[in-house]
């Protein structure tokens, strides 16, 4: 008689979420399969910010060491007036920041997550790693699922999770609710040397410089070589896409407004990359039987709360706990899963398109904005991120599994 954890997971997409779920899923035992349709397992882009709830996550996978070794620790997260010039917030990230949610805030290359993240996968006997085999089909049959690529191969295992991100072709199996918002907010992304970024700027810090329906961010990647840059800016010019190249003179012309600090950055950068924003209204059900999505796929949000990469690790932790308290009962686990998600994912959707109405505010509401923000203590501030970064009980201290285990 084999033990239920024998039979494999399959995992649609090896991104940063489909690669954290085989390796929650391997943590507790269970074997997972990640099938991905690019020809490596690798991630492009630039930087990415990790909040403290993040590291609760890492510290359940044993990631902490890897990670921390990669990432830069910032002294502060600044909000800037991109129009006028001055500093309108700061909150520093130092002691009282790590006691209050035990861990720290980071920046990291998104290449160096994936990265550890594979190693650590490729390291477990119970991961097989699959590149270069697109998902077409998927069937769920009595007892599991069968999935086909574009090659006509066949997978098998007792349950399948879509980590397939934004334009997931496993939603559209379970869901059916088509392509995703276009938001109309455009972003260009670039990785400066530090030696070209202008010494007066070189701030251990994540800054923000909000503006009229533009932002730019900056902050140090990779212990310091390096800087990342995002320009975000309002535009229904495109329609939709992923990573192509921008077109610096749109960028320059939406900024024209800004102050010189801002100009000089933008200036730095001769080649951009862009990317289309797009998101979902939250929903409450993204299972079906013995297959569920998890990260973009569920939910995709706005960058604005630089929270999409950490919800997809939180979900992942959340989805191998359930599994295991079902003890390998997929469709019960995977409703566990999605109910106690959907109302976390589904604030951060909400919230961080809140948040980006507030960085590119103009008039009253931009005083407002500034005013308000301006005005916080240290400590108010803090108690404002408490739901994002605090501790969720849930994913620390899951409840340990109910029934005996149950074999096949
Ligand atoms: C500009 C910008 C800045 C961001 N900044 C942050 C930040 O600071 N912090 C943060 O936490 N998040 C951030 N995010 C969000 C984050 O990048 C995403 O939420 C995260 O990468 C989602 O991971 P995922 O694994 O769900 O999806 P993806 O990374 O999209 O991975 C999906 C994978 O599935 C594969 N795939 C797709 N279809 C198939 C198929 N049919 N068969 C096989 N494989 C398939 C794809 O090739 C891909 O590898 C940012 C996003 C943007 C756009």
């Amino acid at each position: 008689m084999s033990n239920w954890k024998d039979r494999q997971v399959l995992i649609v997409g090896g991104g940063i979420g489909g690669l954290a779920a085989a390796l929650a899923l391997s943590r507790q035992g269970i074997a997972a399969h990640v099938i991905e349709q690019a020809p490596q397992f690798k991630e492009i882009g630039a930087g990415i910010q990790l909040g403290p709830n993040v590291f609760w996550m890492f510290d359940r996978l044993g990631l902490i060491e890897p990670i921390s070794a990669l990432a830069v620790f910032p002294n502060n997260l600044i909000m800037m007036d991109s129009i006028g010039g001055e500093e309108v917030t700061r909150i520093p990230l130092g002691e009282a920041f790590r006691r209050k949610f035990h861990h720290p805030y980071a920046l990291i290359h998104r290449a160096d997550l994936h990265q550890v993240l594979l190693d650590t996968c490729m390291k477990s006997d119970l991961i097989r790693l699959d590149a270069a085999q697109k998902v077409v089909k998927v069937e769920e049959t009595a007892d599991g699922i069968v999935a086909q690529t574009d090659t006509g191969k066949e997978y098998r295992g007792a349950a399948l999770i879509g980590a397939d991100g934004l334009w997931s072709t496993i939603r559209q199996m379970i869901v059916g609710d088509g392509k995703p918002n276009v938001a109309g907010h455009i972003t260009y992304r670039a990785v400066l040397p530090t030696s070209e970024m202008p010494e007066q700027y070189r701030w251990r810090d994540m800054v923000l410089w909000a503006g009229e329906k533009v932002h730019l961010v900056h902050y140090p990647l990779r212990t310091g070589e390096l800087f990342n840059l995002v320009a975000v800016f309002h535009s229904n010019r495109y329609e939709e896409g992923w990573d192509s190249y921008g077109d610096p003179a749109e960028l320059h012309e939406r900024f024209a407004k800004t102050c010189e600090p801002v100009r000089t950055l933008l200036n730095k950068i001769e080649s951009w990359r862009m990317w289309v924003l797009c998101d979902r209204p939250p929903i409450k059900e993204w299972s079906r039987g013995r297959i569920a999505l998890l990260g973009d796929a569920a939910h995709p949000m706005l960058q604005y709360l630089a929270q999409g990469a950490g919800m997809s690790i939180e979900d992942a932790v959340c989805l191998a706990d359930k599994v295991v308290a079902m003890q390998g009962d997929y469709a019960a686990a995977f409703r566990a899963y999605q109910g106690a998600r959907y109302l976390r994912t589904g604030r951060v959707q909400i919230m961080a398109r809140v948040y980006g109405e507030f960085y590119h505010a103009s008039g009253v509401a931009k005083e407002l904005r500034n005013m308000m923000l301006g005005s916080r203590t240290p400590e108010e501030a803090m108690a404002g991120m408490e739901w994002l970064y605090g501790e969720q009980r849930e994913l620390t201290r899951p409840a340990a599994a109910a029934a005996p285990a149950a074999a096949e």
